[in-house]
């Protein structure tokens, strides 16, 4: 089945699907033998044995069946303009979302880290700024206190190892504290990004749909998964915990899963 969205973007926006070039099809039906989610639809007793007729079933910026094909006869858009498109979507959503925050938000960059050693492993927790859940999700609250930012922990980045994909939440979802905002995948493990703080989400790292290994390299800084506008959080404040004790946290983890 279709996602609704891809990267916080409706996915009837995103042209992304494949087309055959008839020239070269000798409709041998490997790529609608291959592809597991419905996009092509066999026309018996039609010239066109084969047409696309689901393109939005397309799995965004997958190109499996095209390399399945002998004839080469299966054609993508370039994924850099799709990129861009789906950013400048996301531009434009997310500036129709803050028309009454003329002033960006201000995220400090940490200075100072605390570090748990463990192994041949280290992991750093940023000493100020930074308040975190037990699910591994970090949050930052900006200056003015009316954004947070979230995105997970240096300990989750490396028991992930090489990040392969950033599933970012909707913009404009509401989302729960503790509930899902996303999640990261790698080849070992998918993780959700469990939300420590409850709000509206106003902006996403679209970047990561080129660089998702930006969280393995710069998991507190641009290695960020999204920003929520706050819905209260001197509530949420009440079940976060700060860069201590979350090392504590990580140090009893670290120990479970050696
Ligand atoms: S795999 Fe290629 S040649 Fe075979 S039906 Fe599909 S498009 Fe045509
Ligand atoms: S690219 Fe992937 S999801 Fe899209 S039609 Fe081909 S196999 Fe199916």
């Amino acid at each position: 089945m279709s996602e609704a969205t891809f990267m916080g973007v409706p996915r009837e926006k995103i042209p992304w699907f494949p087309t055959i070039d008839y020239d070269r099809c000798c409709f041998c039906m490997e790529c609608d033998r291959f592809c597991p989610h419905q996009v092509f639809e066999r026309q018996e007793g039609s010239e066109r044995k084969l047409i696309v007729a689901h393109r939005n079933n397309c799995v965004v910026f997958c190109r499996a069946c095209a390399k399945a094909c002998g004839p080469d006869a299966i054609t993508f858009p370039e994924k850099p303009a799709i990129v861009a498109m789906i950013k400048m979507i996301r531009q434009q959503a997310d500036e129709q979302l803050s028309p009454a925050s003329p002033v960006p938000p201000v995220f400090a960059v940490p200075q100072d880290y605390l570090e748990v050693a463990h192994d041949k492993f280290l992991f750093k927790i940023p000493l100020v700024g930074f308040l975190f859940n037990e699910n591994d999700v970090w949050t930052e609250v900006d200056a003015a206190g009316v954004r947070a930012r979230i995105g997970i922990s240096d300990f989750a980045q490396q028991q992930l190892t090489d990040i392969s994909f950033v599933g970012l939440p909707s913009v404009g979802v509401e989302v729960d504290q503790f509930a899902d905002a996303g999640y990261v995948e790698s080849a070992k493990a998918t993780l959700e990004v469990v939300s420590p703080v409850a709000g509206r989400v106003v902006a996403v790292n679209a970047a990561l749909a080129d660089a998702p290994e930006t969280v393995n390299q710069d998991p507190y800084g641009a290695g960020w998964i999204a920003e929520l506008q706050l819905r209260d959080f001197s509530v949420d404040r009440e079940l976060l915990i700060d860069g201590a004790a979350y090392a504590e946290i990580v140090g009893k983890k670290a120990d479970e899963y050696s």
